[in-house]
């Protein structure tokens, strides 16, 4: 605490990343990355931008990036917004579509960042429960409100909500904005984007950090109609004009373009998520469905907390949420390589036996 500190800053209760340890050799499953590296047309497009050419700012629009994702997508460039991550993009989203008079509705489970963004920006908002099988209840929603923003698939619970909900919500919220976060979506679910055309307050807010493997880079997107998107433009260009370097405009355009290596990760995961969901049913686990990188996954007769630490003492890192009360039974673990999953399960088991 300093006096030299703004009104703002005194009240900020700042999101606490997953940690990123220095040690070597663990077995690292608390922040959703992949276990695979990126596209070799990546490592490629980022050497070809090691140049003189650094001296110069990089395209402040990120042009042939974003035409790169509408093309992945099948939409026009005008439909696409590029950040920093879509931390950034979520950021910019509060800040432009989602502070109005009215409180914005999101999960009481869900990405521990939208109520950071709403203390940051001055934005009210109402969380809502999820059922008792953590689900997100469409009815619940249809309430007047400032917007409406949950991932899908959620997190940390990796339930997905089926396409035709979303467009329950859609029809049934017409005045103020839709945000879904599908930076989980290209393991399991049916993406939103469809819907855009049709729904003028929609807008689809996407990752390039899990399945293109590339949390380093810091690319994240959003897909809606222009106005939405001049928006989101507007309050970027009264933030940070250049918020993507050359090197991630490069790496993330020839990442969206190769289509064949993203599948093939996406596929290896999925698999991974399979084979680990059925082994820890065999140690008597509950997990929750999962459409995403990462299982949320408890068993019934032990604590999260002290499994998680069991897990830290064997040089595997899980991720526990004490908060609220009735998610501290559970553990959300990334899907890692097959290896990786083994390791974990060693040691679950022998947790588990004492
Ligand atoms: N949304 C959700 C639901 C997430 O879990 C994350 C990752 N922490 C993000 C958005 C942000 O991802 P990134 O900034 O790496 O694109």
């Amino acid at each position: 605490m300093s006096r030299f500190w703004s009104a703002v800053v005194h009240d900020l209760t700042p999101y606490v990343p997953g940690e990123q340890p220095k040690l070597a050799n663990l077995v690292k499953l608390n922040t959703n990355e992949n276990p695979y590296g990126p596209s070799p047309r990546v490592l490629d497009a980022l050497r070809a931008e090691a140049a003189e050419t650094l001296r110069l700012y990089p395209d402040p629009g990120s042009g042939r990036l974003r035409a790169g994702i509408a093309a992945y997508h099948g939409v026009a460039a005008d439909r696409v917004f590029v950040g920093n991550g879509s931390d950034e993009v979520l950021a910019h989203a509060f800040m432009a579509l989602l502070k109005h008079g009215q409180p914005v509705l999101f999960p009481d489970i869900t990405y521990s960042f939208y109520p950071v963004y709403c203390r940051l920006y001055g934005i009210e908002h109402r969380t809502i429960p999820l059922t008792d099988t953590f689900e997100i209840r469409i009815d619940d929603y249809l309430t007047p409100n400032g917007g409406v923003i949950f991932p899908n698939p959620n997190a940390p619970t990796g339930r997905l909500l089926a396409l035709g909900e979303i467009e329950r919500l859609l029809a049934g919220n017409p005045d103020s904005v839709v945000v879904i976060d599908e930076a989980y979506i290209d393991f399991g679910g049916d993406s939103a984007v469809c819907l855009v055309a049709r729904y003028p307050q929609l807008l689809v807010t996407r990752t390039l950090s899990k399945s293109h493997a590339l949390a380093g880079l810091r690319v994240g997107y959003a897909i809606g109609q222009p106005h939405l998107i001049e928006a989101l433009d507007r309050v970027k260009d009264s933030f940070n004009s250049y918020p993507l370097d050359r090197f991630a405009q490069a790496g993330a355009l020839a990442s969206i373009e190769d289509h064949a290596y993203f599948e093939s990760l996406c596929a290896r995961v999925v698999a991974s998520r399979g084979r680990l969901v059925a082994a820890l049913a065999g140690l008597d686990f509950e997990v929750l469905p999962s459409a995403a990188n990462f299982i949320f996954t408890g068993h019934p007769s032990h604590d999260g907390a002290k499994l998680a630490a069991a897990l830290r003492e064997r040089s595997i890192i899980v991720r526990h949420f004490r908060q609220p009360d009735r998610i501290s039974r559970f553990l959300r673990i990334t899907i890692g390589t097959d290896a990786q999953c083994d390791t974990l399960l060693d040691a679950l088991k022998a947790i588990v036996a004492c």
